[in-house]
């Protein structure tokens, strides 16, 4: 048994963003990710498309990456949420570039943008057609940096036990 600040289950772009986070945070704290099978084996790693965000302001805006998703959810989104997640989009993915995550960018060195089903906009950001394996590919390295976390692999978590489960 070992104990540990946090635990973190899941080695996708959510457990291994905040498992770094937590790991600057606090350097003299120790982080734990716990995850089913190889490091790598996530869903992150097999998103290819790329991440829509409003990168382009002069084209682009929130309003209207807003009214996109709420039309594509077709009355199923909650509205909080989109504009919590769209407004959000341009931070985060200036949080992965600088942990070292490359994408593709025009001869003059802006992003390359696409445009995909459901945006009237150009705001795809990827890395070839291989987004999500670079995005693994930078913040598995960028974990692998920090000596306060480690990843136990293969390791397929059933329960939580909390304390509120114990009779105490
Ligand atoms: C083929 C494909 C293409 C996609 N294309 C795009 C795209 O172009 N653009 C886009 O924005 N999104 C895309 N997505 C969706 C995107 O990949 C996911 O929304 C995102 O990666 C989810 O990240 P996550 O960290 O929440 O989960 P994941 O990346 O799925 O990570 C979950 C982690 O938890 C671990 N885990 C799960 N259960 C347990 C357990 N019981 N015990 C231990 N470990 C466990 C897994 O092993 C894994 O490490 C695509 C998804 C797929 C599958």
């Amino acid at each position: 048994m070992q104990e540990v600040d946090f635990l973190v289950i899941g080695t996708g772009i959510a457990g291994l963003t905040y498992a770094y986070k937590m790991a600057n945070k606090f350097p003299d704290k120790k982080v734990l990710i716990v995850t089913k099978a190889a490091a790598e084996e996530t869903n992150t790693k097999y998103a290819q498309g790329g991440v829509a965000v409003v990168f382009d302001p002069e084209n682009d805006s929130f309003e209207k990456h807003i009214e996109d998703t709420l039309i594509a959810g077709d009355g199923l989104c909650n509205r909080q949420t989109v504009e919590i997640v769209v407004k959000d989009g341009p931070a985060r993915i200036e949080e992965l570039i600088k942990l070292g995550t490359n994408f593709d960018k025009e001869e003059g060195g802006d992003y390359k943008l696409g445009k995909e089903g459901g945006h009237s906009e150009y705001r795809i950001i990827h890395h070839k057609d291989i987004t999500g394996w670079e995005m693994e590919r930078a913040l598995l390295e960028a974990v692998s940096k920090r000596s306060n976390i480690e990843i136990i692999k293969h390791c397929f978590v059933i329960d939580l036990i909390t304390q509120h489960h114990l009779a105490i």
